[in-house]
């Protein structure tokens, strides 16, 4: 409970313009990326780690739920505040940026946009390959507690393969550095991994190294064309068992270039049932050798068109269609729900025909794009929530997408984090017992359960099919 008291103690931590109790000023907090919505009762924008801690220490001694939150693109509910309590707008904390060219690394706070580190990472020659189509507007500090990712995945990894180094704040209000600045560091439990993907459950990240790496020499992108979804899968998997790493390898179904294409006419083929973009990079003499490579696979296997770029223009042309599958969908009906369910690799043809029978038996718009590649399909239901009838079929068809994944040795989530809808699904994947290790580490880290209660964990009577 928040009562007058309690915000004279918080205005001894932070200064008042800091501070935001009124409801109009609460309620742009209580959304995210997701369809979820939950009113936070205060929300502070602390600028330091020593206020972190304060604020922290202050909400532990109390038992108030507090919810970090950067710039809430989270698609998984992360950052809403389901029990009320204490938002932490980590978005207006100081931004800092020091890139270290000499040992490849980049210090920062988390308010930094991500977008920003890849700048500042190429002005050095350097390369920082975590990639979400967010990375314009999700702040580093998202990224790192969600162990985002985007189409550079498959080749380079996911945020986890680059954070060495972290300052972060514990559910009871320490300071403490996990990691260090050296890329080699086996002292001790691997704690930077812990919190890395931990969805702002264990700690609240004010500091992070970053490993960089050097900048490819060069790349080259192709689109390919298919009458047929499950050919376009198979040549996915034939050209990663071909020897061939590509750095990216993107799918998108028709009904997605169909949406680019209304949203913003980019020539891209709508008759085709599927398309593929695949793109390499390295030295330039193996990265030409590799473009022929894939070329002839498309072509093996079945594709009508394969275009390879032959300028930069070209390229960004290509990658500018598929940035847009976000925006076009969205104008496809007022409510989005995307999954990133992830299967391994070998499994992306048979979960494209399990997800094209589960739109059939539940009659929704489903839609199909994403990081084929590393096996991270982003099935996205395109619905409206105050439909409550189309609501029912929307829940069933998530909770297959989910076992279908689950079945199929996969993953309930490869970018998106559980949040709160994911959370009944964890034993599935983890098996009972792999879930209470879960649960120990948390109750561990946090007695009083006040970081972010409500998320990754299935709460008292949870229901499967459960939509925020
Ligand atoms: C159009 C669009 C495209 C997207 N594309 C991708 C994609 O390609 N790949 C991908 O992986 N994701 C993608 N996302 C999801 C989202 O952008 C990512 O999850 C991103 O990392 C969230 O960053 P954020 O700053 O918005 O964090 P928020 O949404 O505010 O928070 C995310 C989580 O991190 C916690 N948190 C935030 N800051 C801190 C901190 N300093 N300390 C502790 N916990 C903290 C929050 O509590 C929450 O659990 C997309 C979202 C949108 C809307």
């Amino acid at each position: 409970m928040i009562d007058e008291q309690l915000v004279k103690q918080i205005q001894t931590i932070v200064s008042p313009e800091r501070i935001l109790t009124e409801l109009a000023e609460r309620y742009s907090y209580s959304y995210d990326a997701s369809f979820g919505e939950c009113l936070p009762d205060i929300v502070i924008q602390p600028k330091n780690t020593h206020e972190v801690a304060a604020l922290v220490r202050l909400a532990n001694e109390h038992h108030i739920p507090v919810y970090p939150r950067g710039a809430a693109t989270s698609l998984s509910g992360g950052s809403l505040a389901v029990e009320g309590g204490m938002t932490l707008d980590m978005s207006q904390f100081e931004k800092k940026l020091t890139i270290d060219r000499e040992n490849l690394l980049a210090i920062t706070t988390p308010s930094v946009i991500t977008g920003d580190i890849h700048k500042k990472a190429e002005e050095a020659g350097l390369f920082y390959p975590p990639d979400p189509s967010s990375s314009h507007v999700s702040t580093i500090g998202g990224n790192l507690l969600e162990n985002s990712s985007g189409p550079k995945g498959l080749k380079y990894g996911t945020t986890k393969e680059y954070v060495i180094g972290l300052e972060v704040v514990t559910p009871t209000g320490e300071i403490i550095r996990t990691g260090g600045r050296t890329v080699k560091n086996v002292t001790g439990y691997d704690l930077t991994r812990l919190i890395v993907g931990s969805e702002g459950t264990l700690g609240i990240v004010t500091e992070a190294t970053l490993r960089l790496i050097p900048k490819p020499l060069a790349r080259k992108t192709l689109l390919a064309s298919f009458t047929s979804i499950n050919d376009s899968g198979h040549a996915i998997t034939k050209i990663l068992s071909s020897g061939i790493l590509p750095s990216a390898m993107e799918l998108m179904d028709n009904a997605c270039i169909r949406a680019v294409e209304n949203y913003q006419p980019s020539g891209l083929p709508i008759d085709a049932e599927a398309i593929v973009i695949i793109e390499v990079d390295g030295h330039p003499a193996a990265i030409a050798e590799e473009m022929v490579n894939c070329e002839g696979i498309c072509w093996e296997q079945g594709a009508t068109n394969v275009k390879v770029a032959s300028t930069e223009t070209e390229r960004n042309e290509i990658w500018k269609a598929r940035k847009m599958v976000s925006p076009a969908i969205m104008q496809m009906g007022p409510t989005k729900i995307s999954e990133d369910a992830t299967v391994p690799r070998s499994q992306i043809p048979a979960m494209v025909e399990k997800l094209q029978k589960i739109r059939d038996k539940y009659q929704l718009n489903l839609v199909v794009f994403g990081h084929a590649g590393d096996g991270n399909l982003h099935p996205n239901i395109i619905t409206d929530k105050r439909n409550i009838e189309e609501m029912k079929r929307v829940e069933y068809a998530v909770s297959e997408i989910f076992e279908a994944a689950i079945e199929l040795g996969g993953t309930l989530s490869g970018e998106h984090g559980i949040g709160t809808l994911k959370a009944p699904y964890m034993e599935n994947e983890l098996g009972r017992d792999g879930l209470f290790m879960m649960k120990k580490i948390k109750e561990a880290w946090d007695p009083n359960n006040i970081l972010n209660p409500g998320k990754i964990f299935p709460q008292p009577g949870q229901t499967k099919v459960v939509l925020i």
